[in-house]
C-alpha cells in the first residue's frame, strides 16, 4: 500500500488541483477543493487542521470498521472525484488499496500516520498495530501531518492551517493531562485491558497499562480465534485478575460474553476506537477519546 501511496503521490503533485479563492465557509458538497478522510475519527481531526477554508468528508459512514468495510461503488467514484485523500496508512485500510488503483490514480494522499514507528505487537506477527490514534500524543504527528499535506494543496492556506494545528495540538495535549489525571484514580494492578483485537496498544504504552489479552488474535479485526486460542485466553484472564473485558461498540459480543461466563469479568461494550458516533457519546475525537477513558475508568477502579 506504501508503493501505491508512494507513486500517487508523485502523480498527484504533477495533477494538483488548486483550491480556487475559498475563503468562506466550507460547502458539503461542493466539487471544488474535495477532500475526503477515509475514516470519521480522521475527518474530524483534519477537519480541525482545516477550519473553514475547506470541507473534509468521510469517505466511510458513522458506525462502518475501516478493518472489514466492504467498498461500494460510489466510494470509487467519491475517491476518484475527490483531490486529497487522507488515510491514517499502516496498514489500517485495506479496502483503499483496490479503490485507489480503479481511481487511477489522479488524487494526492496524505498518510496521517507517516513517521510514527509502529510498537511491536503482544503475539502473533499479523502485521503492524495502525492504532496509533488511541493516543493523542500520536495524533499531534496525524496534524502535523495534515497540516503539511492541505499547506501543500493549498499554498495560500498554509497560515491557516498552522494556526488552526496549533490551536487543534493544544487541545490534545490539555485530553492527555485530563486521561493521566482519570487514569490516575485506577490502581496500577487493576491497569489491565482486554480487547476485541489488539486495538489499545498505543493508549497501554502511553498510560501504563497492560494487555492482557485479546480476543481476536493480532491488530485487526478480521480473524476468529482458535479454541486452543480461547482457552488460553481465559486462563490468563484468571492468572491476571483483569476485571473487565473492553469491546468497540460494532464488536460481536458472543465470544466475550462466553468468556465472561467462564472468568466472571465484567463486558463493557459501548467502546468507539474505529469509528465517531452520531451526536454524543462521540460525535468528536476528543469526545471519543473522553468517553473511552470514561468507560475504562469506570470498569476498573
Ligand atoms: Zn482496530
Amino acid at each position: 500500500m506504501k508503493n501505491i501511496f508512494n507513486t500517487l503521490l508523485g502523480i498527484g503533485v504533477l495533477a494538483l488541483l488548486f483550491l480556487t479563492s475559498c475563503g468562506s465557509a466550507p460547502q458539503r458538497g461542493s466539487n471544488a477543493g474535495t477532500v475526503l478522510a477515509s475514516a470519521t475519527f480522521l475527518a474530524d481531526i483534519a477537519q480541525n487542521v482545516a477550519g473553514n477554508r475547506v470541507r473534509v468528508d468521510s469517505l466511510l459512514p458513522i458506525g462502518a470498521d475501516p478493518h472489514a468495510y466492504q467498498p461500494a461503488p460510489r466510494d470509487a467514484a467519491a475517491i476518484a472525484q475527490s483531490e486529497l485523500l487522507i488515510v491514517n496508512g499502516a496498514e489500517y485500510e485495506h479496502f483503499i488499496e483496490s479503490l485507489l488503483e480503479n481511481a487511477g490514480g489522479e488524487g494526492k494522499v496524505i498518510e496521517a500516520a507517516a513517521g510514527i514507528g509502529p510498537r511491536e505487537e503482544a503475539e502473533g506477527g499479523h502485521g503492524m498495530d495502525p492504532h496509533f490514534w488511541l493516543d493523542p500524543n500520536y495524533v499531534v504527528v496525524y496534524v502535523e501531518n495534515i497540516r503539511d499535506g492541505l499547506a501543500q494543496f493549498d499554498p495560500g492556506g498554509a497560515a491557516v492551517y498552522q494556526s488552526n494545528a496549533e490551536a487543534y495540538i493544544a487541545e490534545l495535549k490539555e485530553l492527555d493531562s485530563w486521561i493521566r489525571g482519570e487514569v490516575a484514580q485506577i490502581p496500577p494492578e487493576r491497569r489491565l485491558l482486554i480487547t476485541n483485537h489488539e486495538s489499545l496498544g498505543y493508549f497501554a504504552d502511553r498510560y501504563g497499562f497492560t494487555l492482557v489479552g485479546a480476543i481476536v488474535p493480532g491488530t485487526s479485526s478480521g480473524a476468529s480465534p482458535s479454541a486452543g486460542q480461547m482457552a488460553a485466553l481465559i486462563e490468563q484472564i484468571k492468572a491476571s485478575g483483569a476485571p473487565a473485558i473492553f469491546l468497540d461498540a460494532g464488536d460481536n459480543e458472543t465470544l466475550a460474553r462466553q468468556i465472561a461466563s467462564e472468568t466472571g469479568v465484567r463486558v463493557v461494550t459501548d467502546l468507539h476506537i474505529e469509528s465517531l458516533t452520531e451526536g454524543a457519546p462521540a460525535a468528536t475525537y476528543i469526545d471519543m477519546m473522553k468517553h473511552n477513558v470514561s468507560a475504562i475508568v469506570e470498569a476498573l477502579r
